[in-house]
């Protein structure tokens, strides 16, 4: 895999801002970012090797979103099994009148993987 990518937004070089300007004199142009790969260290998101910021992300999700869906179509649901627990539990809460912490119960769902 190369170390650079260039922006993947086919407009990238349309957006006007001084870091995309190249080239000298009457020849200047504006140029798609050149992206290093990792540029943000080893956390991530695979995605920013691909585009320059988030508005050529939109841009490109805009431009070739129903492709995308097409290609990667979801035809139904998919589903998860978890557990679904509920605890009474105790909390406190503040009562300004009183200006006093009071104890109420309420119920708590936690859900978890199975
Ligand atoms: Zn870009």
């Amino acid at each position: 895999m190369s170390d650079y990518n260039w922006c993947h937004n086919p407009s990238c070089h349309e957006i006007e801002t001084q870091s995309r300007v190249r080239g000298s004199g009457d020849n200047k142009v504006l140029r798609t970012v050149k992206i290093k790969v990792g540029r943000y260290g080893s956390y991530q998101p695979n995605i920013w090797n691909y585009f320059c910021n988030q508005r050529c992300l939109m841009e490109f999700l805009n431009k070739f979103g129903q492709q995308i869906a097409d290609t990667y179509s979801v035809k139904q649901p998919s589903e998860t099994p978890i557990k679904v627990e509920k605890t009474k539990e105790q909390f406190d809460r503040y009562n300004f009148r009183t200006d006093r912490s009071e104890p109420y119960m309420a119920t708590r769902t936690t859900i978890s993987l199975k």
